[in-house]
């Protein structure tokens, strides 16, 4: 038994649970965490853990230190108050924008607040280890961390201030690499499964099918922000981002020759499917967009929309911008709401294309010329295509890339990242030891991340009802709860049973308070969520008490001699 006994009494806790959603929550983890007194709110994404709140979120860290020490990892703390120079060697006091903290010191030196710490480890491994032999190490933190959000929204789903577990390993070879990250997603695993979370672990990064650079460790809820794909059929998961497409061979077809179509005012793909009364997936859809400002077209089915997130991705550092009306000032040869690749392809803008634009694939587009479009126009025969990318938003019921079964779309919250990051850092920094052949090795490293407090949130959302939360045993902030549902009689019973289930072992808090209701003590312990209720009311006096199950809701009379026997065990 992990935790230690421990028997709390209500009527010396510092709680005040509220009856009504505070005003500006909208998930079920803000609106319940709130009203039962884990957590309250000090500003705009910044929180304060209540003796409760602090509590669960003991049990979770806790779960993580011997989850990651049961892989060897050796648990540091690094300060959250950062120099501004090795972020500048890495290129992120820059690369970070507005979510980084920045401030400066009394002598005007720049200063951060730390959002995570590739850096930091970095440098502390360079000044710590000198040799092969001293690899390979996993060093974690279970720290605070700061990121200035645009949106923190959701509680403690999104703060500017959090907790995170960080931790980063560092090897000498690709081999080594692979297997700190594959004790990673074990012990992620572990964490994940005794938390009591229903989570997935979905592909980070496109086109890695079952390959493993990176990893995101989802919790589905609907209160999430991640959006991920699973198929129903195999073991294909993805972030939605990261979903690949893949697209039968088309044969070679005869299609005709490209024919003119007198299409007015059709500059949208509604207007032209209704005016030809065609599918809007028979139709070519041509985005331009400035890429580093340089006009670029991306042809995707007229049925689909494109993921400027994505597109950004694949083209980075590259900016991605949308045209405006100015653009088509001096560029004649582009026609808005009538532009085809025909003609124009890799001449007047680079053509960017969804794979669905096979080769030998027909469509119906833009003419370029004002009010026409063109049909039969083929790929490959009548245009070009310079680069294909994944580009389109995913939609439920697209083929899976491994099976070709229809996908599953879901929402989830990102509990956790596992990451292989190579050499990046290690190069930014210089970081070598002196390998077994005696010459300096370049060391290869990881970086994994789990959100604590996030994850504090994650089980609000998938363990609740209308009533309150419903705790996994694990992470509750006790394991039973005892309310005294009367006066002076059922109190002496309440604390009896509250000291022997103490004495068996338990985390127990009772519910003593003096001139508080019965139904407000049962109303607040369903609000809090300890997983089993024990009620010593009507028959006290006979040592009947009676047990409840929260998240069943099953409830037996016992006498307080089972009942300990019972829930001891
Ligand atoms: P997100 O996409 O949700 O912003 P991220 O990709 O920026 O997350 P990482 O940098 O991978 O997150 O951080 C590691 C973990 O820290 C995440 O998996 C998540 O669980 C947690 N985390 C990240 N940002 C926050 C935040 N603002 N509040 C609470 N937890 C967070
Ligand atoms: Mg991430």
């Amino acid at each position: 038994m992990a935790h230690a006994a421990q028997v709390q009494r209500m009527s010396r806790l510092m709680i005040k649970t509220l009856r009504d959603d505070p005003a500006d929550a909208e998930t079920a983890s803000h609106k319940l965490l709130v009203r039962a007194g884990y957590v309250r709110r000090t500003s705009a994404g910044i929180w304060t853990w209540l003796p409760l709140g602090k509590k669960v979120l003991e049990n979770v860290s806790r779960i993580v230190r011997e989850e990651m020490d049961a892989i060897g990892g050796q648990e540091v703390l690094l300060p959250a108050l950062l120099p501004k120079e090795p972020y500048e060697v890495s290129g992120r006091w820059e690369e970070y924008g507005d979510l980084l903290f920045r401030l400066k010191d009394r002598k005007g030196s720049d200063y951060l607040l730390g959002p995570t710490h590739e850096e930091i480890f970095t440098l502390t491994v360079k000044d710590q280890c000198t040799s092969y032999k001293d690899l390979p190490v996993i060093l974690y933190q279970i720290q605070t961390k700061y990121r200035d959000e645009a949106r923190p929204r959701s509680g403690v789903l999104r703060g500017r201030e959090f907790q995170m577990k960080d931790s980063y390993s560092f090897d000498t070879t690709d081999e080594g690499l692979a297997t700190s990250y594959a004790l990673h997603r074990e012990a992620y695993t572990k964490i994940f499964e005794r938390l009591g979370l229903d989570y997935r672990i979905v592909s980070a990064v496109s086109g890695a099918m079952g390959g493993s650079a990176s990893e995101e460790f989802l919790a589905p809820a609907a209160a999430g922000e991640d959006t991920f794909v699973d198929c129903p059929a195999c073991d294909y998961a993805a972030n939605t981002e990261a979903v690949t497409v893949k697209v039968a061979p088309v044969e070679d077809a005869d299609h005709g020759p490209v024919e003119e179509l007198d299409t007015p005012d059709t500059p949208t793909i509604e207007a032209l499917a209704a005016h030809l009364d065609v599918p809007a997936s028979a139709t070519l859809k041509n985005l331009l967009v400035k890429v580093d400002g340089e006009i670029v077209a991306v042809g995707v089915p007229g049925d689909r929309e494109v993921d400027l997130g994505k597109l950004g991705e694949h083209l980075a550092p590259a900016t991605v911008e949308l045209v405006t009306a100015e653009d088509f000032v001096d560029r004649p040869d582009l026609v808005r709401g009538y532009v085809g690749p025909q003609g124009l392809a890799g001449t007047a803008f680079r053509y960017l294309a969804d794979p669905r634009i096979a080769h030998g694939t027909a469509w119906i587009t833009g003419a370029n010329k004002q009010g026409m479009h063109a049909k039969n126009v083929v790929a490959g025969r009548d245009f070009e295509v310079d680069q294909y990318l994944d580009v389109v938003v995913v939609e439920p019921g697209d083929p899976c890339p491994k099976c070709g079964t229809g996908l599953r779309i879901d929402r989830a919250i990102e509990i956790g990242h596992i990451f292989q990051l190579g050499r990046k850092y290690a190069d930014a920094f210089e970081l070598d030891v002196l390998g077994q052949n005696g010459k300096p090795t370049r060391v290869t490293m990881g970086s994994y991340g789990i959100g604590v407090s996030r994850a504090v949130a994650a089980l609000a959302e998938q363990s609740h009802d209308g009533s309150g939360l419903c705790w996994p045993r694990e992470v509750a902030p006790a394991d039973v709860h005892v309310v005294a549902a009367g006066k002076a009689k059922q109190t002496e019973l309440a604390l009896e049973i509250g000291e022997k289930l103490g004495a068996a072992g338990l985390r127990v808090l009772v519910d003593d308070r003096a001139g508080v209701s019965p139904g407000v003590k049962f109303t607040d312990a369903e609000l809090i969520g300890v997983p089993t209720i024990v009620v010593a009311g009507r028959r006290a006096g006979e040592g009947v008490v009676e047990v409840k199950d929260r998240r069943t809701g099953e409830r037996e009379e016992l006498s307080v001699e089972d009942a300990v026997a019972r829930l001891g065990a």
